[in-house]
């Protein structure tokens, strides 16, 4: 259903399903609007009215006929304080599409309307509960497919990206009453020394502008899986690494050469990151016409990968396959268990030694992975880090027009000028926190989320 926040009004009483769909133990049905406590009424056995905010009372969900639906909770939250700051019932009934449909359709024909996506977080939004980042980072949390990116999710819900944003805006804002000052008093101009003081505070701010907006890169990653490609000849020990790595037993482990033929795919956890890890063919020359095509795949595989894993036995340190690409290379000398020759210097930036047959050097290969992965190291819960792309760009925005403030007044541009650099940058900011923003953005944004949420 396309989603635009014009389609409702305040003060509209909405309704939905806010568990997932399918077989569950229990279903929950969210109704919040004005007259939330005048629907669920009608459809409880209950006396709605009478509870006190934030107490859940057991009882009978019926029809507006008065025919039993369900046995269940009601949830009571009085405004302000339930997460839409409107007032707010839930239904706590049996799981399963039926029941958890028929008491929607309940509270349809008691007066709510069916809500449209994220429209209770929009109601949130629209009421103060929330700014945009707060707003925005629920569906982050809803969308975390990993432990890291859960973390960043979370503090971006505790208002460490609203902080960071709002404080650049005050001391842009500060920076900008100089200049106001400037206009009102033209002949007195900018001294040398404010001039100075001026350059070094917006540098200051735009150094941590940009830290931040470079912070993207990791924030990125943070919502993908990076394909890792293991490659190598055969037998030296790849679906060894691989199952290593995945902690279980999924690729054939032999000693006869030519095993996998096929690209082996398996997701693994590597310190809070999920990774797509793919096995491959035993690169060496072969007439097999099988075996061809898996090494054409091989490489294939390795060209298309975040990160390659290359394989080489250290018993056998020559057998190298060619045309592999050198960025993003991790060579994994494994066997170290074995007796060996030294090992030759191979021009590769990142190389590990392990052993797959005892997970020897398997911690160093996880630092080496993500050592590449990230800007610096992998996002720490103390850090603030850009997740979503129109932040970035409305940040990125905000830099460009406060460079051309720092290079205004290196050439003592006059204020007027300098402050319509000043306006635009804090409005840029300003959309990243839900000021003044375009009601078609809002719409794009909310439209994203879930229905229920
Ligand atoms: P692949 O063909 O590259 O996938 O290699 P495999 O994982 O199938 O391993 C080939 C052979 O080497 C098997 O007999 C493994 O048990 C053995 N192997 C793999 N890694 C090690 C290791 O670190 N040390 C020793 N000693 N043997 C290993």
């Amino acid at each position: 259903m396309e989603f635009t926040h014009r389609t409702y009004e305040q003060g509209q009483t909405i309704a939905a399903i806010a568990t997932p769909p399918g077989i569950g133990g229990i279903a929950i049905i969210r109704i919040s609007g004005d007259r939330a406590f005048d629907t669920a009424n009608r459809i409880f056995s209950g006396p709605i009215y009478k509870y006190a905010s934030h107490t859940a009372h057991f009882g009978t969900i019926l029809d507006v006929e008065g025919n039993s639906i369900d046995e269940g909770l009601a949830l009571i939250m009085k405004k302000p304080k339930s997460y839409t700051g409107e007032d707010t019932v839930e239904f706590h009934c049996h799981g399963g599409s039926v029941v958890s449909r028929k008491v929607l359709e309940s509270t349809f024909a008691a007066g709510a309307r069916a809500a449209l996506p994220g429209e209770f977080t929009f109601k949130a939004f629209q009421n103060g509960k929330m700014d945009l980042t707060r707003a925005e980072a629920v569906q982050e949390i809803i969308a975390s497919k990993n432990e890291l990116a859960w973390q960043v999710a979370e503090s971006h819900l505790k208002g460490k990206l609203y902080d960071q944003i709002s404080l650049f805006q005050k001391e842009i804002t500060e920076v900008g009453a100089i200049f106001e000052a400037w206009i009102d008093f033209p002949d007195e101009g900018l001294e040398n020394i404010s001039k100075e003081n001026l350059l070094r505070s917006l540098k200051k701010i735009l150094t941590d502008m940009t830290a931040l907006y470079q912070s993207f890169h990791d924030g990125k990653i943070l919502h993908t899986s990076p394909s890792l490609c293991l490659i190598g000849a055969p037998n030296v020990g790849k679906s060894s690494l691989m199952n290593l790595l995945a902690g279980n037993e999924r690729a054939i482990v032999t000693h006869i050469p030519g095993t996998t033929r096929d690209i082996v795919k398996e997701r693994v956890q590597i310190a809070g990151m999920s990774f797509h890890l793919l096995d491959t063919a035993g690169i060496r020359e072969s007439a097999e016409i099988v075996e061809r095509e898996g090494v054409c795949r091989a490489y294939a595989a390795a060209h298309n990968a975040d990160l390659v894993l290359l394989v080489l036995d250290v018993t056998d340190p020559t057998n190298i396959p060619p045309q592999l690409p050198s960025k993003n290379t991790i060579l994994i000398w494994n066997k170290i268990d074995l007796k060996h020759n030294p090992l030759p210097k191979l021009p590769f930036t990142h190389q590990v030694r392990v052993s797959a047959k005892n997970g020897l050097g398997l911690n160093f290969l996880k630092e080496e992975i993500h050592r590449i992965l990230w800007h610096k190291h992998p996002p720490s819960k103390e850090e603030v880090v850009l997740t979503n792309a129109r932040h970035y760009y409305a940040l990125g925005s905000a830099i460009t027009s406060l460079k051309k403030v720092v290079k205004g007044v290196q050439i003592e541009r006059s204020p007027e000028f300098l402050m319509a650099d000043i306006h635009h940058s804090l409005r840029e900011l300003g959309t990243i926190i839900g000021i003044n923003i375009a009601d078609e953005i809002l719409s794009t944004i909310f439209s994203k989320f879930c229905v229920g949420k």
